[in-house]
């Protein structure tokens, strides 16, 4: 296929697993845009698979692919080039998440939302809007050239590895506890199997909530969760238990998504005043009972990844509460295995695929 990039650095030449609509990714070269004044180049050596990388090549949200797609916005790598105006140094590693650019100027960008800016480009399949045209390339690749402005620095503590998944799913659950309030007085309960799940337990615990409790349809789920730190486990399934737990929960984190979720259960759980926060993005439309809005004032809201202040906030507060993912390695080679492996609901809990520059070290 043909590259998509309208200007490029015909010196330079990535090598990635790309998608052209089919789930199989077959390896691509392209040459990235001209490194950018405040741009850098990252030799990448770990890249996370999320779930959002599965929608992106299987088109579960947009029209299919019609441009070659690098997957990938779960990145850590060194810095070997930069532009002149960025101020990185050669050798540093940093990390790169769900958006690579943005204005830098906007309400959303002043206010630390930079994620929601409307001039933002996604890490990869996104248009640049920075005038320079372009199409964004992931992190299933050996290189990438992204604005250093949204990078993040990986603090010492953190193994590149077990960084990598906290640049999406980290962020992704870190963020909205922030948001509302999650600490001491507060409970938190959690929805859903996996790879978000397994993180929202681990900072809720560590940020001294009163109570973590995991949301499960299954009983197979209750030890796991208690590995995790959650100090108590409901099984959504069973009536008595639900009941029991009627309006307890200040927060409540939904990290899954299913056809059938029992909206009116869940949202019964919310204390007064709390939220109901979803972080796995319904498919379809779905129908909520109206009346807990009004006497429980309960507010169902959404979340999306986080501002690059949070992420370094987020990866500062793991490295120092000590909060790290439980990650499967495979080489990036195995790339193809490594999204089978997702899409069957296998890992525990996050993939992190490793490049040859990771045994450089
Ligand atoms: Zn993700
Ligand atoms: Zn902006």
């Amino acid at each position: 296929m043909a590259p998509n990039n309208t200007s490029e650095d015909q010196s330079a030449s990535f090598t990635g697993r790309a998608s052209t609509g089919a789930p199989e990714l077959k390896q691509w070269s392209y040459h990235p845009r001209p490194l950018g004044p405040e741009d850098i180049e990252i030799e990448i050596s770990h890249s996370g698979v999320c779930s959002s990388d599965i929608h992106a090549i299987t088109s579960t949200y947009g029209p299919p692919l019609d441009r070659c797609c690098i997957p990938g916005y779960e990145i850590v790598g060194k810095v070997v080039a930069q532009g002149h105006n960025s101020r990185h140094q050669i050798g540093q590693l940093v990390g790169v998440g769900g958006v690579c650019d943005a204005c830098g100027d906007c309400t959303e960008c002043h206010t630390g939302f930079n994620q929601m800016c409307d001039k933002r480009t996604m890490t990869y399949n996104d248009t640049y809007k920075d005038g320079r045209g372009g199409v964004s390339y992931g992190g299933y690749a050996d290189r990438v050239r992204v604005n250093g402005n949204y990078t993040i620095r990986i603090p010492a503590q953190i193994s590149p590895a077990e960084a990598t998944p906290l640049l999406c799913a980290g962020i992704t659950t870190y963020a909205p506890l922030k948001r509302y309030g999650a600490g001491p007085g507060k409970r938190v309960g959690v929805v859903g199997i996996g790879g978000l799940r397994h993180l929202s337990i681990q900072w809720a615990s560590a940020m001294q909530c009163d109570e973590v409790v995991a949301i499960s349809t299954s009983d197979n789920k209750r030890e796991e969760a208690k590995q995790l730190g959650a100090a108590k486990f409901i099984n959504s399934k069973n009536p008595e238990e639900m009941k029991a737990a009627a309006m307890s929960m200040d927060i409540i984190l939904c990290t899954a998504y299913d056809k059938n979720q029992p909206w009116a259960d869940y949202l019964q759980l919310v204390a007064k005043n709390g939220h109901f926060v979803l972080l796995a993005a319904p498919e379809l439309s779905f129908s909520v009972p109206g009346m807990v809005f009004l006497m429980n004032q309960v507010s169902l809201v959404g979340s999306l990844i986080g501002g690059k202040e949070s992420m370094q906030e987020m990866l500062e507060f793991a490295a120092t509460h000590n909060v790290r993912p439980w990650i499967e390695k495979m080489p990036m080679s195995d790339a193809n295995a490594a999204i089978k492996h997702m899409m069957e609901g296998r890992p525990r809990y996050r993939i992190v695929m490793e490049t040859e520059a990771a045994s450089r070290g």
